[in-house]
């Protein structure tokens, strides 16, 4: 219902400002609720003292007890999913001919028999081909059911099959500055964190509100269970050997499985400490984000206060990632910390969810130095899918990805380019994981060989894991 009812809507509610508005709405939910079960006990308690029970007292007391009821109801039940529904939404697609047909290669009698062979071709290529996304939050969700096929959100496991996406990195976030913003953020409080109280109100465990740690093996363990109860189609990846076995079985089969591969996304993660990441390794994840919104004591961010390099902490667990073959991710680094790690690591590392600086100037953004430099190094460079990391409000959605994956190609060749949408990162995107043939098709329609396109669609991606995953 959200699906249709929302989608709808106009330009407003399409902007990458929409979080803003679930976070109003949040707010309202949770001012109504602390003051009217204060009205409450303020109001019941002098009832209860009042000689007629038969006044004002009354209405009063019975108002404020119904605020609270409907404000709980609103906060604990309907909160979790309207957050999602509001901050997870697709941009809606332009009506190019080109992006209509792209989708399933449908022919429309509104166009010529060379655009239908074209997209019959696209079709064909994008079927062909194995899709891999690089960053997507879908886990920050717990309230979407991923073996459903939802009407909200960007990823569930029935849409990354239609989508052909046969590999998924799930991103784990742990901590967010309430009010984030892109320039400069310092380290939440427990209460002023945004991921403690969606938890509380999503009531939790206990164990995942009070720690980072807990968020971890919670969001880990949730993708765990929904492999075990996908029937076979959905599995998670830990290993090399796990990957070659899943894609040789995914020809085999014949059918669209899908798979997912765990990242945490900032080492705040860690609550501090380098061993933590052993825990990490033993809950699945094999991709660690350095940094997300704020500085660690193990480096910064670019949305930091210092934007610092790699502290001695963080070299320390530089050294450990790398004993376990664990895979360094940059992405929302400093320029600084690329700096160090480029300097530092031995094995090749990633950007799982990038702009392009010289494309889209925008701090978190990916400056030309460090594209040449990663992928000197073998690395990979995801694409990254929303708005403000890819600039431009009155272009095609889908031409501004390409532009940002052409610069990349133009300066380092297709190798080392990927797709790293942040679906369900609490951002707007153009297409959602069932919708990646777009993409397709709007690489080939800009020029891109036949060959470019399935190295970045998901050749990259599998290449760089089947090196460098334990
Ligand atoms: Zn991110």
């Amino acid at each position: 219902m959200w699906g249709t009812t929302v989608y709808g809507m106009d330009a407003f509610f399409v902007s990458y400002k929409t979080p803003d508005v679930a976070l109003l709405l949040s707010a309202v939910a949770a001012v109504l609720f602390v003051v009217s079960a204060v009205l409450v006990i303020a109001t019941f308690d002098r009832w209860v003292q009042s000689e007629d029970k038969f006044t004002r007292l009354r209405f009063e007391a019975g108002s404020a007890l119904c605020v609270f009821i409907l404000s709980s109801i609103f906060l604990f039940s309907g909160v979790p999913y309207f957050v999602d529904a509001f901050s997870n939404r697709i941009i809606p697609a332009f009506s190019r001919e080109g992006v209509a047909l792209s989708s399933a290669s449908r022919a429309s009698e509104s166009v010529t028999d060379v655009e239908q062979r074209f997209a019959q071709e696209a079709a064909t290529l994008f079927n062909a081909s194995i899709v891999v996304d690089l960053h997507c939050d879908a886990l920050l969700w717990p309230k979407r059911n991923l073996l459903t096929r939802n009407t909200w959100g960007h990823v569930d496991i029935p849409r990354l099959r239609e989508g052909n996406v046969a590999l998924q990195v799930f991103a784990l976030v742990t901590g967010v500055p309430l009010l984030q913003n892109y320039e400069t953020n310092a380290e939440p409080g427990l209460f002023s964190d945004a991921v403690t109280l969606k938890y509380i109100v999503e009531r939790q465990p206990l164990s995942a509100i009070r720690s980072r740690m807990g968020r971890v093996q919670l969001q880990a363990s949730k993708l765990f269970d929904v492999a075990k109860r996908s029937n076979g189609i959905f599995r998670v990846i830990t290993s090399a050997e796990d990957l070659a076995l899943y894609l040789r079985s995914r020809v085999d089969s014949q059918s669209r499985l899908s798979a997912g591969l765990l990242a945490i996304e900032g080492v705040h993660a860690l609550d501090k400490s380098v061993w933590n990441v052993d825990k990490c390794y033993d809950a699945g994840v094999r991709i660690v984000g350095i940094s997300h919104f704020f500085d660690t004591e193990f480096g910064g961010s670019a949305h930091g206060v210092g934007k610092g390099g790699l502290t001695d902490l963080g070299m320390q667990l530089l050294g450990r990632m790398e004993s376990k073959r664990m895979i360094v991710d940059l992405a929302h680094a400093s320029t600084s910390l690329i700096d160090d790690v480029l300097e530092k690591a031995t094995r090749p590392v990633i950007v799982s969810h990038t702009g392009i600086h010289a494309v889209c100037n925008s701090t978190r953004n990916l400056r030309d130095h460090h594209i040449q430099r990663i992928a000197k190094m073998q690395g990979l460079i995801g694409i990254t899918f929303f708005r403000p990391a890819i600039c431009g409000h009155d272009k095609d959605p889908i031409a501004e990805i390409v532009d940002q994956i052409e610069y990349v190609v133009g300066m380092v060749g297709a190798r080392y380019v990927s797709l790293g949408s942040d679906w369900d990162g609490a951002v707007s995107t153009a297409v959602d994981s069932s919708q990646v043939d777009r993409i397709a098709y709007a690489l080939l329609e800009r020029g891109f060989s036949k060959a470019a396109v399935r190295l970045i669609l998901g050749e990259n991606a599998v290449r760089f894991f089947l090196k460098n995953l334990p």
